[in-house]
């Protein structure tokens, strides 16, 4: 059999790939240069739209890997300069965080940071509002954020609230969910289909993959899109972001980029900074602010401890 066809990496494993192609899905192993590369930055990933060429019906060999339009890049926090592809061509995350007890400002900010450090939208989803009080003053906790062009979600898994605008921003996009243990992700993931956290490895803290196979990791298809699960996922809330990236992280501070004084300037006590100037005038919030250095200066003491 001969001739390339196209098609999408739904599973990784191990040295197979599971490619869905236009007929049902191809089981793959790479082809030469490819192979040799495996370790390297040309491994394919989920996600990632290749070219094949069919030994059997049902078996064949990844030839190339299309241009990603997105690649969801894991940096160690101690050298973000040290960096694995894990995903490719995700178009959002869903971050999920719980209302009670109420969520650390901070760390949703370093989740979105590392979204926007990727190049993903994401989406800020608060769940287990079932236990809130008072939903509409609290509600307001997140008005920076829907200020900030992020869609904020307001979920309970359990009367099932915010479900429908969950589902609708899922629709033909292929998401991952990420999120601090405990917010709620299996169940909102069961809510919204029976049965789909058990196929999520990522969201199972114990094993980190799919119970029943030796998946590594899976697209697994929902609504029209799918779900990224890949057990790299999980520690998202820690990952590294070069420094001289983390401003264009923050949304609100992209318009003042280029203008300090200094054109390597980190926004911390240079002179002529554009970025402390616009905080002082109250143009960025001096709390997002505060998330930007405090990220910026974690990463500094990790390596320098
Ligand atoms: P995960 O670690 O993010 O996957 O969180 P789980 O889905 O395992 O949920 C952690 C705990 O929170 C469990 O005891 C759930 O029953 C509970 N939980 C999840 N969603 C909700 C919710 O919307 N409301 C309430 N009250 N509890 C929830
Ligand atoms: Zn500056």
């Amino acid at each position: 059999m001969s001739g390339r066809e196209e098609g999408l990496v739904i599973r990784v494993l191990g040295a197979a790939y599971d490619v869905q192609g236009p007929d049902g899905v191809v089981r793959c192993v790479l082809r030469g240069r490819l192979r040799r590369q495996a370790e390297g930055p040309q491994r394919p990933v989920i996600g990632d739209r290749v070219e094949f060429e069919r030994v059997t019906p049902r078996e064949g060999a990844i030839v190339a890997i299309l241009p990603r339009r997105t690649a969801l890049v894991r940096r160690e926090p101690l050298d973000p300069s040290k960096a694995h592809v894990i995903a490719a061509n995700l178009d959002q995350i869903v971050a999920v965080f719980s209302a009670i007890p109420e969520p650390d400002l901070f760390q949703i900010d370093r989740y979105l940071a590392v979204a926007e450090a990727n190049g993903l939208s994401a989406i800020l989803c608060i769940n287990k509002m079932d236990l809130v009080q008072d939903p509409e003053s609290f509600r307001s906790l997140f008005a920076e954020y829907e200020a900030l062009g992020y869609p904020v979600l307001y979920t309970s898994a359990i009367t099932r609230a915010g479900l429908d605008a969950l589902r609708e921003r899922l629709q033909g996009k292929i998401t991952a969910f990420i999120g601090p243990s405990g917010v709620g992700k299996s169940s909102l993931l069961n809510a919204l289909q029976p049965g789909l956290a058990l196929r999520i490895g990522s969201i199972n803290p114990r094993t980190g993959m799919g119970r029943h196979t030796t998946t590594r990791s899976e697209l697994i298809p929902f609504d029209g899109g799918y779900l990224a699960d890949t057990p790299g996922l999980r520690d998202i809330g820690v990952w590294g972001i070069r420094p001289e990236d983390l401003a264009a992280c923050f949304p609100e501070m992209r318009p003042y980029i280029g203008r300090c004084e200094f054109s390597d300037c980190l926004h911390l006590e240079e002179p002529g900074c554009a970025i402390r100037r616009a905080v002082a005038r109250g143009r960025i919030s001096r709390r997002r602010y505060e998330s930007y250095r405090r990220i910026l200066i974690d990463q500094q003491a990790m390596r320098s401890s």
